[in-house]
C-alpha cells in the first residue's frame, strides 16, 4: 500500500461487545460515513454472555448460540450505519483481559486498516453521581486499556511485536483517539443529523434492547439531547478526544 493510500480517511471503532458501539458512538460513526470516512468495527468479545438474565441452563451450546445471534445483530447494525467491515476477535465474553495477545491482535488491526481516528472505551470509571455500573463492565475497561496500549506505542513502534513485521504489517500511527465513557469528556459531537440512524442501529440489537424499545428510545433521545444542551448543540455524543503527538487542543465538532 502506498503512503498516499495509507493516509485516506479511515476510522476504527474498538469495543468489547456487540452493541457497545451503537450505544456509545453510532451517531458519530454515521456522520463520519456521510463525510466519506471508511469506518471499521473491531469487536473484542464474542457476545456469548449476552443471553437472558433469567437463564437456568448455560453451557457451551447456549453460549455458542448467543454469540451467533449477537454477531448477526452487530452486522445488521453496522449495515444501517454504513460501516465497511466488522472484525470479530472472538475473545470469551465476560473474561476479556488487557493481555499481550489482545494487544497484539489490536495492533494487527491498526496496522492492517491504518485508521487515523480510533473510538474506544474508557479504561477508567467516571465516579459521577449518575454513574451507571453497566457502562463499566470489566470487559469495557479491559478493551479500553488494550486499545490505548495498542495505539501507543505498539502500533507505531517497529520494535513492538516484531513478528508483525514478518506478516508485512508496518508501523502505523493513529492521530486521534475518541474515548467514550471517560471521567473527563472534552469533545461533544453533534449527531442531530444522524440520531435516527443511531436509533435504527440500536433497534438491530433486538436481544439486548428488550421488549420495550420505544421506552428505551425515549430515554436515549433524552440523554443525547441533555448532552447536547450542555454545549448548545442538538443531540450529541460525548468523548474525551486526545491527539497522539501533541497537536492543538480539541475544538467541538459542529
Ligand atoms: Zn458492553
Amino acid at each position: 500500500m502506498s503512503e498516499e493510500q495509507s493516509q485516506k480517511n479511515v476510522a476504527m471503532v474498538v469495543m468489547a461487545h456487540p452493541d457497545d458501539a451503537e450505544f456509545s458512538s453510532a451517531g458519530t460513526v454515521a456522520g463520519w460515513v456521510r463525510q466519506g470516512w471508511e469506518v471499521y468495527y473491531v469487536i473484542v468479545a464474542d457476545g456469548a454472555a449476552g443471553g437472558p438474565d433469567d437463564a437456568t441452563e448455560v453451557g457451551p451450546e447456549q453460549r455458542k448460540l448467543w454469540a451467533e445471534i449477537r454477531k448477526e445483530e452487530q452486522l445488521a447494525a453496522a449495515k444501517v450505519l454504513g460501516v465497511k467491515e466488522v472484525i470479530f476477535l472472538n475473545y470469551p465474553d465476560g473474561q476479556v483481559e488487557p493481555s499481550m495477545a489482545l494487544r497484539r491482535d489490536l495492533v494487527r488491526c491498526l496496522r492492517r486498516y491504518k485508521p487515523l481516528r480510533v473510538i474506544c472505551q474508557s479504561p477508567e470509571r467516571a465516579w459521577v453521581p449518575q454513574m451507571f455500573l453497566g457502562r463499566y463492565h470489566p470487559d469495557h475497561l479491559a478493551a479500553g486499556v488494550a486499545t490505548l496500549a495498542a495505539i501507543y506505542p505498539a502500533s507505531q513502534n517497529p520494535w513492538d511485536f516484531p513478528e508483525l513485521l514478518q506478516e508485512g504489517l508496518l508501523p502505523h500511527k493513529v492521530l486521534e483517539v475518541y474515548i467514550s465513557g471517560s471521567p473527563n469528556p472534552n469533545f461533544p459531537v453533534d449527531i442531530t443529523e444522524t440520531v435516527d440512524l443511531k436509533i435504527e442501529a440500536l433497534r438491530a440489537h433486538t436481544t439486548q434492547t428488550g421488549p420495550d424499545f420505544e421506552g428505551m428510545e425515549t430515554r436515549i433521545r433524552s440523554m443525547l439531547a441533555q448532552t447536547g444542551e450542555k454545549y448548545k448543540l442538538g443531540a450529541a455524543e460525548i468523548f474525551h478526544r486526545v491527539e497522539n503527538g501533541g497537536l492543538p487542543a480539541p475544538k467541538p465538532d459542529k
